[in-house]
């Protein structure tokens, strides 16, 4: 199990906006949307990630004035991101030692996704399901 497997699943689309964007127009995409985090991008290339909490934290910090400034005042800037191949227990460790929910997927420079641990325990209870079942049926067939 990798992140391929959980992307084969929830498809690959990447809701994104630019720096230039304001942040009143980020909380309607979060609203119209129903995710936590969007990816800032500009000519193809990954500038920053803002989450929930960046809009929580810079209004808690500033005021509500800070809707009406670019994203880019609050955006983190190093984005971590992770490949295809990566395993979901390294995931898990990356979004636990990082203390964020969301993963960009980059695959040879090109963004092909995003994972949110929503995704993460999803896969994983499926797993579980699917190991408590093979464990039952290989009981009862003794
Ligand atoms: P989250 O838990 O994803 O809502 O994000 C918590 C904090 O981590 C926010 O400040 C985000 O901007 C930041 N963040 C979220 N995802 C990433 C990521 N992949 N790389 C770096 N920072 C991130």
């Amino acid at each position: 199990m990798n992140v391929n497997t959980i992307l084969n699943l929830k498809g690959r689309n990447v809701i994104t906006a630019k720096p230039t964007d304001l942040v009143a127009d980020l909380t309607k995409i979060f609203a119209e949307n129903k995710i936590g985090s969007i990816l800032i991008v500009e000519d193809g290339a990954v500038k920053g990630i803002v989450s929930e909490r960046d809009v929580v934290r810079a209004i808690g910090h500033r005021g509500a004035e800070i809707l009406r400034l670019p994203v880019s005042r609050i955006m983190t800037k190093d984005v971590i991101t992770c490949q295809g191949d990566d395993t979901i227990n390294q995931l898990m460790g990356v979004m636990t030692q990082g203390r964020f929910r969301h993963v960009p997927v980059i695959d040879q420079g090109q963004l092909v996704g995003i994972i949110s641990i929503g995704d993460v325990v999803q896969q994983r209870i499926a797993e579980t399901e699917l190991e408590a079942s093979a464990m039952r049926s290989y009981i009862a067939t003794g």
